[in-house]
């Protein structure tokens, strides 16, 4: 399919802490092109259920506190009611409390439409959005002319979490985390609306394992399958 001159999505998906967010991001300074963080918006509702203190795991009131927030996201950071809570919603307890979150389907309907409100706004001006998440290719932009799958064992992942968490000041166990990355892992697979896919070849994704990989040696691998594409060098050279 012929992009040129026009915005389109790449779509990452994958597992926690599988690396998206790092390659998106490096994909996103390398071609001019938008990083949609889509965790973001579940992190930022879980962040105004905390402070209203509201359980992640009431649907009832998650969703009340859902239709009084607004969130925001541009290549500036994160925002909850105007108020940047990029670095705020990192924190473990709003990871977990995001994964608790996203559960509910109607949470997701409305997330996934703030989603794609963002992204087609770029999209409009002639940008790529490099959207990261877990339903991207499946949900929120399933028509993205290429879709990655970015995984990873859970034991490696674990690990570049807790690396990630001890840059940030939080001490943990690698046992707990290990265990924390396998239980969002099931919650995202076993969710019944829009979850994880276990099998993506068949959604038409292209699965890139990084285990053995350098963070620079994952971002080269999709440039390659962006370049095969015929999407890479077209927007690193037009912009
Ligand atoms: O990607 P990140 O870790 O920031 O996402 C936070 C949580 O939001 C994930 O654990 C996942 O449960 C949920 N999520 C989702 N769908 C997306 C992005 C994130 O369900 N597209």
């Amino acid at each position: 399919m012929s992009t040129e001159g026009k915005g389109y999505v790449i779509a990452i998906d994958g597992p926690v802490a599988a690396g998206k967010g790092t390659v998106a991001k490096r994909l996103a300074q390398d071609l001019h092109g938008f990083n949609l963080q889509t965790g973001a918006t579940y992190r930022a509702l879980a962040l105004a259920c905390k402070e209203h203190g509201v359980s992640f795991r009431d649907p009832e009131n998650v969703l009340g506190v859902l239709s009084q927030i607004t969130i925001f996201l541009d290549d500036t950071g994160v925002y909850l009611g105007g108020k940047d809570v990029t670095s705020e919603i990192k924190v473990s307890d709003i990871s977990k409390g995001s994964s608790d979150v996203s559960v509910f389907p109607e949470v997701r309907k409305r997330m996934v439409a703030l989603q794609q409100e963002i992204g087609q706004a770029h999209i409009r001006q002639g940008k790529i959005v490099i959207a990261e998440g877990r339903d991207i290719g499946t949900r929120v932009f399933p028509e993205s002319p290429v879709k990655i799958f970015l995984t990873a064992s859970a034991e490696i992942r674990a690990q570049r979490r807790l690396e990630q968490l001890s840059e940030r000041g939080e001490q943990k166990d690698y046992q707990q985390v290990l265990a924390e990355v396998r239980e969002r892992d099931r919650q995202d697979q076993e969710r019944e609306t829009d979850p994880l896919v276990t099998e993506p070849e068949k959604y038409g994704y292209t699965v890139v394992d990084s285990t053995l990989m350098t963070e620079s040696e994952t971002v080269k691998k999709i440039e390659q399958i962006l370049k095969k594409a015929n999407l890479y060098d077209q927007h690193k050279n037009t912009r």
